[in-house]
């Protein structure tokens, strides 16, 4: 991907022309972080905004060490303590390869594009850096002119071919192409002038359309160094420009991949780096536990399916059904035919509705379906391995071997090892397998690279405690550090806790949380989050306030699902006094800053259902092996997501404004003190006028209603 040199740019930067004693000194590395981040340094001299920050200093000390010593350390930063910064100046400094991994797009295109090439134009110190991205974000060569020129090999489900033929080179009126085929012909003409290859080049391609995944490579189907286009491959060209770059940003997936060696063919990005910054980082253990387990899905198996009928029928033009070596091709299609009626005999033996199911749970009629399908794909993988080494079809024996030894894990994994399960959506399934414990597994791969290690994000630790982070991810011997926000949460913000709600389980709750709120969104004049835990308790609350909202809306309302979850936040931040309600998407992961939101209502304790099979597992095997499910893993859990869920408030000095918590149990049950004490240190009430009062005296002053709810 993208190697950009980064250098200073003097007419953007003043003071290095004035200062000419200043950048020589951090150039021969003689100004230290206590200048660069004081004040006066040349962050502050480059960037209007910046504030000197002892946290953030503090952080970048640390950081700066662990980067000297090859060390894994984990960094807790407080909202507001300005960590990218706090790690992207020692990266910068210390001359080292580093590899930066988010958890998010948003992050990763910040880093990026905003705040490196300011750091690097600040300290007049210019790096290579490279932004890689997954392998599908890639146009892939060889898939492109396996469809053929015209698209005759294109294999999708939808449109239908006359609906796709009759539209060919129409467009909207936005100029996008609104067939497979119209957006074929204008990836073809695009692949023959793109550098990069990043399919984001493309106008009006988004990852969802159908020609997608079949312009682009899987692990599974990319024919590596065997492959005809390799010279020119651009997955091959992006990994190798990170290859030669001092800091390269990648995302947790790509490094998961690279760490647990499922990537390979294209350089080991991990062997050649000095360090890693994971940002984000409370995702890891989630993320990682995926990787250590094993899953299939039938979009998988149809894709291999699709390749598997390109692959035959391209054979089956070059040589006749009733030769010898066509007869090998002719038995691979009855052999694809036999997994294809397997994968939707174990499609209908599954409950028809949408939700995660136990796989042990399933009926016989489940388990002998799954070992039909395993037996079929058995099939496949022989009269695949019939053709021979040299057929272009024996690279999809390797994937069907991979799917049967996924399959074989899952059905074979002790009860005490792992979870599994199976999740049924209007598309298809996906069974898998989750390991109960990755802690042994993960620690020796950290150690297997002789790399400096950090961990960091803004929830990792409960109190002093990082021992639920730590302790998933074998960290437990791990130096930790807990940066607190630099925000004044006690004058900036109110913790209010209503009284006389009902309990959570009861019928009665939803309404009773809309009924709290809306007097709290009027005081407001909007500026509020409704967050959710459950998509059934957010569609009821939507249908309750429009319903109250039902003769005029004195806010507009944004709802989760009515519009992809990026459009809603910009409408919510450009509108200023909008009202969102959201579930888990919208606990985490979400900046506004400033007056547009001034208050987040949280309807109930974000405790992981019981009844989800994963947790149940999981709560099971902790009983079983004499551990405490409720205090080692439901509350922790709970607490992390409750002050990600609080986070979301106050993201400036400059921010004011208030959380209620609805739940009754937060007070009415011992461990609310927990959850509570994870919290920042918000001024608490449970008095309502003194929460109205506070929530008044900052709500914008200069708002009509009226014109908010004519806007939308
Ligand atoms: S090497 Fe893999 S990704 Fe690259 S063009 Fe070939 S099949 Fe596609």
């Amino acid at each position: 991907m993208p190697s950009t040199i980064l250098e200073p740019n003097p007419a953007r930067h003043p003071w290095r022309a004035r200062d000419a004693c200043v950048a020589p000194a951090i150039m021969g590395g003689m100004l230290d972080l206590e200048d660069i981040f004081g004040p006066e340094g040349p962050l502050q001299r480059a960037l209007p905004d910046f504030k000197s920050r002892w946290q953030q200093l503090r952080m970048a000390q640390r950081v700066a060490t662990a980067l000297e010593h090859r060390e894994t350390i984990v960094v807790e930063a407080g909202t507001g303590t300005g960590k990218t910064f706090a790690y992207l100046i020692p990266a910068l400094l210390s001359g080292a390869r580093v590899l930066i991994s988010t958890g998010t797009r948003t992050l990763q295109d910040q880093l990026f594009s905003k705040d490196l090439p300011l750091v690097a134009a600040a300290l007049g110190r210019p790096a290579r850096i490279a932004l890689l991205k997954g392998r599908t974000n890639y146009l892939c060569r060889y898939r492109l002119a396996r469809i053929g020129p015209g698209g005759e090999q294109l294999s999708l489900n939808t449109p239908s071919p006359a609906a796709d033929t009759a539209d060919i080179g129409s467009t909207t009126a936005a100029d996008e192409p609104t067939t497979p085929s119209a957006m074929l012909a204008r990836i073809e003409r695009w692949s023959r002038t793109t550098r990069k290859g990043d399919l984001s080049e493309v106008r009006g391609l988004s990852d969802s359309h159908p020609v997608w995944p079949q312009v682009t490579s899987t692990r599974e189907n990319c024919l590596g160094n065997r492959c005809p286009e390799i010279s020119r491959c651009h997955v091959a060209l992006a990994r190798r420009e990170a290859l030669e770059a001092d800091i390269v940003i990648v995302n947790h997936h790509l490094l998961l991949a690279d760490l647990a060696l499922k990537e390979d063919g294209f350089g080991d990005l991990l062997g050649t780096a000095d360090a890693v910054i994971l940002d984000e980082a409370h995702q890891i253990p989630d993320l990682a536990t995926q990787f250590f387990g094993a899953s299939v899905s039938s979009r998988r198996i149809e894709n291999l399916l699709k390749d598997a009928h390109t692959e035959i029928t391209a054979q089956l033009a070059h040589v006749s059904p009733d030769s010898g070596a066509g007869a090998l091709v002719v038995n691979v299609a009855t052999a694809a035919r036999a997994v294809e009626q397997a994968t939707q005999r174990l499609s209908s033996s599954l409950p028809p509705r949408p939700a995660r199911y136990s796989l042990p749970e399933m009926g016989v009629s489940v388990s002998s379906a799954l070992e039909e399908l395993t037996r079929a794909l058995q099939t496949l993988q022989d009269r695949l391995t019939d053709l021979g080494d040299d057929s272009p079809l024996a690279q999809l024996g390797e994937r069907v071997g991979d799917i049967v030894l996924s399959l074989d894990r899952i059905a074979a994994v002790d009860d005490m090892e792992g979870v599994r399960a199976v999740e049924v959506t209007a598309r298809g399934f996906t069974l898998s397998l989750m390991p109960f414990d990755i802690s042994a597994r993960f620690l020796s791969l950290l150690r297997s690279r002789r790399c400096g290690w950090i961990f960091t994000s803004a929830t990792l630790s409960l109190g002093e405690d990082f021992g639920h982070f730590t302790g998933r991810l074998g960290l437990a011997e791990s130096p930790t550090l807990k940066i607190e926000s630099p925000f004044d949460y006690a004058r900036q913000s109110l913790l209010y806790l209503p009284a006389g709600l009902p309990e959570p389980a009861s019928p009665k709750y939803v309404p009773a949380v809309i009924e709290t709120a809306l007097p709290l969104i009027d005081a407001a004049r909007g500026g509020a989050f409704l967050l959710f835990t459950s998509h059934r308790a957010l569609a009821q609350g939507a249908a309750l306030v429009r319903a109250c909202w039902s003769t005029q809306a004195p806010y507009r309302l944004f709802v989760q699902g009515e519009a992809p979850r990026e459009r809603l936040l910009h409408e919510f931040r450009e509108n200023g006094n909008g009202v969102l309600l959201g579930t888990t998407s919208f606990w985490e992961g979400v900046d506004v800053k400033g007056e547009a939101l001034r208050l987040v209502i949280i309807e109930k304790l974000p405790f992981a259902s019981p009844d989800d099979p994963l947790v149940k597992a999981r709560i099971d095997h902790l009983q079983a092996t004499g551990g405490n499910a409720f205090r080692d893993y439901q509350l922790p859990e709970a607490a992390l997501a409750l002050k990600q869920g609080v986070g979301r408030l106050i993201r400036s000095e400059e921010d004011y404004g208030t959380v209620v918590i609805c739940d009754p149990r937060v007070m009415g049950r011992g461990y609310g003190k927990v959850l509570l004490a994870a919290l920042p240190a918000m001024t608490p009430t449970r008095d309502p006028e003194e929460a109205l009062r506070f929530i008044r005296k900052h709500a914008p002053r200069d708002f009509t209603g009226a014109q908010a709810a004519t806007a939308s």
